[in-house]
């Protein structure tokens, strides 16, 4: 969602202004649950805050909107400061003009489709009540228009909900956990369309999720949050593929944990040993992390495991239809260790059977041992 392009909003009142917050923190009585972020969100861009529960992330959105009042930092929208905690302005919520849309996002039952769209409108305001027909048409729901909400389905009524929360042309958008209502089949499409609608208009959208694969959807620039801090930020490709941390490695799903060492620019495991990843002081204790689907796993040739390959024996294989999931024992002559690997497609090998393991250089995730 990177250029905003001639479908931004439209009408007198409309403009895509960036969110900035800046150095913000938050404590709920002594208990300290935002410390020192700062957020940039562009016009035309969709940043994703990624986190564990309570990590502080919807406190954050909240305090964009204006539902908590601003303690310690600075939030501006375009040119305008929206909040100072420094004893300056607090807009609230309904001056800063921001569209809000929550996880729980109740529809009005007693009002139409249309009625709950134009909820928030003037009833002058003739060019958005336009713009919310033109949309709804285009999102298939003309003729759910005069409907009440009970008739939709839940990815209709999530679409009518953030037609709601952008009708009255907000500056910037907010979304909580939109998707976490929905069902694994709809939750694709919606967010397929979601993605599109916010794409179109251009808007400076800052969304909450704690579902990666999520935030690697929908993201333009994931910031990733652990105990009220921002620990990581980038594109999503690299937040996979380069996590600074274990505690980011370890956000996209279980991983296998390995002892390591470096030595002589040499990576020493139990898989092996590889060229040393770059940036890694060596001396300092080190664990390896390696992701399931990092474990390239083929059958044991009859001529035996090449070098660069280790020997591991299958414990179980499942079938999960597109990928399966296999544990495997490998012999590192210290009582084993059992690792987890998916495999795509089938792979279904004996119980008890030696299989090889290869695992690409990019995929040896080295951190600094958390507990060390
Ligand atoms: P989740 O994904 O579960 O919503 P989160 O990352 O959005 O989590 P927050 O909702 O921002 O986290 O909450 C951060 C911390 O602040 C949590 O420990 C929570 O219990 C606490 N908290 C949130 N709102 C309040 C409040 N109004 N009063 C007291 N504590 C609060």
């Amino acid at each position: 969602m990177s250029a905003p392009n001639d479908g931004k909003p439209s009408g007198p009142e409309s403009r895509a202004d960036g969110l900035h917050m800046i150095n913000v923190s938050h404590a709920f009585d002594d208990h300290q649950v935002v410390r020192g972020v700062s957020v940039f969100v562009e016009p035309g861009e969709l940043v994703c805050l990624l986190g564990p529960s309570g990590c502080g992330k919807t406190t954050l959105l909240r305090l964009a909107a204006g539902l908590e009042e601003l303690q310690v930092g600075r939030i501006t929208m375009g040119d305008d400061v929206v909040a100072d905690g420094q004893g300056g302005p607090q807009l609230p919520p309904e001056k800063r003009n921001v569209g809000l849309m929550f996880q729980d996002f109740a529809l009005f039952p007693h009002l139409t489709v249309f009625e709950n769209i134009v909820f928030g409108l003037n009833d002058r305001d003739k060019t958005r009540r336009e713009w919310a027909r033109e949309t709804l048409s285009t999102m298939g729901l003309a003729d759910y228009a005069d409907a009440f909400p009970h008739v939709l389905s839940g990815g209709q009524q999530q679409r009518v909900a953030l037609l709601r929360a952008l009708a009255p042309a907000p500056r910037v958008l907010l979304l909580d956990e939109p998707f976490s209502g929905l069902d694994v089949n709809r939750r694709a499409q919606i967010r397929q369309d979601t993605f599109q609608i916010l794409t179109d208009l251009g808007i400076a959208t800052l969304m909450v999720t704690h579902d990666p694969e999520e935030a690697m959807f929908m993201a333009d620039r994931i910031l990733v949050m652990q105990d009220g801090r921002i620990v990581q930020s980038g594109q999503p490709v690299d937040i996979y593929f380069h996590p600074e941390t274990a505690f980011v490695a370890e956000l996209f799903g279980p991983v296998n944990r390995l002892e390591c060492r470096i030595e002589n620019g040499m990576l020493t495991s139990p898989l092996g040993r590889h060229p040393a990843p770059e940036g890694i002081a060596a001396g300092a204790p080190l664990e390896l992390l390696i992701r399931p689907e990092a474990l390239n796993l083929a059958p044991l040739p009859a001529g035996g495991a090449a070098e660069e390959e280790t020997l591991l024996t299958v414990l179980s294989a499942r079938s999960l239809g597109r990928s399966t999931h296999l544990t495997l024992h490998l012999d590192d002559g210290a009582g084993g260790t059992m690792l987890n690997a998916r495999m795509p497609g089938v792979f279904l090998p004996e119980i008890g059977t030696r299989v090889t393991a290869r695992v690409a250089p990019e995929n040896l995730l080295v951190f600094a041992k958390q507990d060390a």
